[in-house]
Formats: structure tokens, sequence, C-alpha cells
């Protein structure tokens, strides 16, 4: 099963969630806030998303920054792809300019739900994306209205 290799994470803060393998993923508040104003409240709000960009320390991770929807996204009220070239401009340019240290560490979108689940189609896209990653297994988050799900 490929959804097996997607494990959920443990909310144990209002900025951290623990993993299955003893570390920490730590989201800063900043980050959570621009998620949040994309939260799906309205029935004509479309799905929104991005990178979660940041750094690793040992096991735990560190989310510091983030991309948003860009004008040549594909968005509909339950379904967010990433297809503007920006998304990945931006993230490389942050890479170049902390010489390394900052890099992509999964992606973010949301849902028209209070307590959001990845959807088979999430699931399938993030293996994909896994496969197209070299070191570390990528994280995710799904923000519902009410609640945000994270795992990797
Ligand atoms: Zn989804």
């Amino acid at each position: 099963m490929l959804s097996s290799q997607i494990n959920e994470f443990k909310r144990v803060g209002p900025q951290l969630w623990r993993k299955g393998d003893g570390g920490h993923l730590l989201i800063e508040d900043s980050v959570l806030k621009v998620i949040g104003g994309y939260r799906q409240e309205c029935h004509s709000d479309l799905e929104a998303g991005g990178f979660l960009v940041g750094f690793y320390k040992g096991v735990d991770l560190h989310v510091i920054n983030l991309t948003v929807p860009q004008s040549l996204d594909k968005r509909s009220r339950f379904r967010f792809t990433r297809k503007d070239p920006k998304h990945v401009s931006q993230v490389t340019r942050w890479y170049e300019q902390s010489l390394g240290k900052i890099n992509c560490l999964g992606e973010w979108h949301t849902h028209p739900e209070r307590l959001p689940k990845p959807s088979d189609i999430d699931l399938h896209a993030w293996q994909t994306f896994n496969e197209g990653r070299r070191g570390q297994l990528a994280i995710f988050l799904i923000a519902g209205i009410s609640e945000i799900w994270t795992g990797g």
C-alpha cells in the first residue's frame, strides 16, 4: 500500500508535531499564519498550496518559510496543482542565499473540510514527490478549516 509509507504526526503544541522516529517538526508562527489565511472558510474559497521551506537539525525539522499560490497554479474547490515555476525559483533563490542551509522540506495545501485527511490523490502525489527527492523524505501538511494535518 502506498498510503502505509506516509505516517501522520502527532500535534504536541501550537507549533510542534512529533514524528514517528522521535524527531519533531517545528513550524514558525509566521508560516502558520500565512497558511491560516488560505483556509477555505467560504464556499467560494479555492484550494491553495505551495512548498514548505526550512532546514533539518538531525531528526528534527524546522519550517521557517513557504511559497504561496501563484498565477499559473491550477486551483479549484477540491484541487490544487502546483504549476507555476515561481515556487521552484523562489526555493532555489533561498537555497542559494543561505548557502544550501534552507531547502524545500515538503508541500502544503488546503482542504475544504474541518478535519482534513489526505485523499488517495494526495497519497499518490506525495509518493511521486518523494521518488523525486534525494536524501530525506518530505513532510506534508493539509490545512483544513479547523485543524491541520501533518505527516511524512
Ligand atoms: Zn488534498
